[in-house]
């Protein structure tokens, strides 16, 4: 963080006192994750060992997962999901377009046709109402062959990624029902939602296999690093052997005591696996994940009090379920000041702000590969036009919080004829 810059006597009084940088995150560590990340660098294990492994089942135990494996990142994961079940060429995966680009992307690395269904505006989640028109009007079901076909590119349409925006898990019930119907799998994108649960199940158990991101941003991190989950045996093996060049042993295996050299190549897989160093932060950010997750509850709860009279749509928690509150996203409701405004203005009193997401759909590469173009996914749009994420971390303060309310009532209420009158 910046600190207050030093002023001498002669300009005390004109020299305005700036408050400091205010980041829109940061991670969260302590002298735990210091002490482990030494222990690893020490134990000479540094990439794939036993940190990892006990990263891996720690993380299985809490989320309830069968299987957990340990990689570099959730795109990885997300990768090896659609990898590990064949769906690539002359196939279709739906998701939200209210995501990051990597949801998108893999489904594209695969050579598969990415689909979009438009959100919910109150949970910016995709919207299993919006699933069930698309399904109806775009797809066409072949009850002889058991295959969903896009109409359009008579792709053979095999997964929803449901991505838990913002932390909040996506109405799973209805969309997992949909998916039985036609035979879809379904990819939790749970980037954001790591400790949420929806109707008394944990996130990383909802849909057939899911994926959890570890970046600086998130809500544990290990620098860059991702996990995937699932209950069937058969994925997990595919995904593990997949994440490290389709050997059928990987280095831990290979290199200790016991191994041996001997190894064979059953595919060409990727270079996907989390290394010590990283697991070792994983390892103990775990430890610290039901303090950072209650002080994120506790900070959404005061932004909610404390912005409650100002023009802005809040986050929604539908009751059925808990939030892994990743973020603070608000939507600027004002007729006066618009999104870019309130960044700007925070920009200037020091304090970062975010958006997410730039829908897919709106990005260069799409519209040129795909089609797509502005007005596809309306509720995306309007929610995209008007939204700010707030700074929102564990290590913020009260007065932090306090800060960003204060800011935010004064760009508001300054540019609000109504209120300003
Ligand atoms: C961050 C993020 C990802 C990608 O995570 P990485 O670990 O950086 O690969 C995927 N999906 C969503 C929704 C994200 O926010």
């Amino acid at each position: 963080m910046a600190t207050v810059p030093i002023r001498t006597n002669e300009n005390r009084d004109t020299l305005p006192v700036e408050a400091p940088f205010l980041p829109f995150s940061a991670p969260c560590f302590g002298i735990e994750e210091e002490q482990e990340l030494l222990q690893a660098l020490k134990s000479d294990w540094i990439t794939t060992g036993p940190r990892c492994k006990t990263f891996e089942s720690v993380f299985a135990e809490y989320t309830g997962s069968k299987y957990a494996i340990a990689l570099n990142s959730c795109t990885a994961a997300l990768h090896l999901a659609l990898a590990s079940q064949n769906i690539g060429v002359g196939n279709a995966v739906i998701t939200s377009p209210l995501t990051f680009t990597a949801t998108a992307n893999v489904i594209v690395h695969q050579g598969a046709q990415p689909l979009f269904v438009d959100v919910d505006p109150d949970t910016y989640n995709l919207d299993p109402v919006q699933l069930h028109k698309f399904i109806d009007s775009q797809c066409v079901w072949n009850a002889k062959e058991n295959i969903l076909r896009v109409r359009a590119t008579q792709n053979a349409v095999r997964a929803i990624i449901a991505v838990h925006y913002g932390g909040h898990p996506c109405a799973i019930d209805e969309i997992n029902e949909m998916a039985a119907r036609f035979g879809l799998s379904v990819i939790e994108d749970a980037a954001h939602a790591l400790g949420g649960v929806y109707r008394g199940r944990n996130v990383g158990t909802l849909g057939d296999v899911a994926c959890f991101s570890f970046y600086p941003t998130k809500n544990i991190s290990t620098g860059e690093g991702g996990m995937l989950t699932t209950n069937d045996p058969d994925l997990a093996q595919r995904a593990r052997v997949l994440s490290l060049h389709g050997i059928t042993k990987d280095a831990w295996k290979r290199y200790s005591k016991e191994g041996s050299w001997q190894y064979d190549v059953t595919e060409a897989g990727f270079k996907y696996n989390m290394t010590d160093l990283a697991a070792a932060l994983g390892l103990q950010q775990m430890h610290r994940l039901p303090s950072l997750l209650s002080r994120r509850a506790e900070i959404a709860q005061l932004y909610a009090a404390m912005l409650a009279d100002l023009p802005l749509q809040h986050p929604t928690v539908m009751p059925d379920v808990t939030s892994a509150w990743h973020l603070y996203p608000v939507q600027i409701l004002s007729s006066s000041v618009t999104r870019e405004d309130v960044i700007q203005q925070l920009r200037k009193q020091n304090i970062g702000a975010s958006v997410h997401f730039i829908p897919v759909h709106l990005m260069s590469f799409y519209q040129q590969q795909f089609g797509f173009k502005r007005g596809d996914f309306p509720v995306a749009e309007q929610v995209f036009d008007k939204i700010v994420s707030l700074p929102f971390f564990p290590r913020m303060s009260d007065d932090d919080v306090a800060r960003v309310a204060g800011a935010m009532s004064s760009i508001l209420e300054r540019w609000e004829p109504a209120l300003a009158s």
